[in-house]
């Protein structure tokens, strides 16, 4: 599959989603169809909120898409070398980096660097890592949270270039990287440009 292909399969999907008739349920019996192999279209880089569960949002069946989760989708090795693999041994010809409104991992950080009070070990990394989208917008803007959602997104999106091959496999159009945000009340998905 093309990577705009790929794309436009989950941009269906989430139509499909949203109008209430999906195509795919998640029987037993899809996933024995899928049991023999997998051709996923693409590698979805999502937050942990129980909200957005990728699989559902986009209407997507078993072995259709290889779903990554972390707290505000905060990169580390362990999802960059997830997505490599999504690429090299799967041949996934799409990265999406789908943020979310009202995501509880960016409002942690802006509180975090409003009162100073970073949070302690590994929920501090995701902190940290989130602080520099905060920090673009500042503290005084007063949609900060939300702005600073999609910058992370942005951020996130340009941090999947780290992916061993990946920008010449996007030179070359084998690989295509996008970024959207899931509107939680709608159900949408819309992509940043
Ligand atoms: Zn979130």
């Amino acid at each position: 599959m093309r990577p705009a292909d790929a794309l436009a399969e989950l941009l269906a999907g989430n139509r499909r989603f949203v109008s209430g008739r999906p195509e795919h349920g998640h029987d037993v019996s899809a996933a024995a169809a899928a049991s023999g192999g997998q051709l996923p279209h693409a590698v979805v880089v999502g937050c942990i909120d129980s909200r957005v569960p990728l699989e559902a949002i986009f209407d997507q069946t078993f072995g259709s898409i290889c779903v990554i989760r972390s707290g505000g989708h905060v990169v580390d090795r362990a999802v960059l070398g997830s997505v490599g693999f999504a690429v090299a041994a799967l041949k996934v010809p799409l990265i999406m980096v789908l943020g979310h409104v009202r995501c509880g991992a960016v409002d942690a950080t802006v509180q975090a660097l409003r009162t100073g009070d970073r949070p302690d070990g590994d929920v501090g990394y995701l902190v940290d890592e989130i602080a520099p989208a905060v920090e673009s917008i500042g503290l005084d803007d007063p949609d900060v949270a939300a702005k600073a959602m999609r910058a992370h997104v942005t951020r996130t999106v340009r941090r999947m270039r780290d992916v061993a091959g990946v920008p010449d496999s996007v030179a070359a159009g084998t690989v295509a990287i996008a970024g959207a945000v899931y509107d939680l009340d709608t159900g949408l998905v819309d992509l940043l440009t």
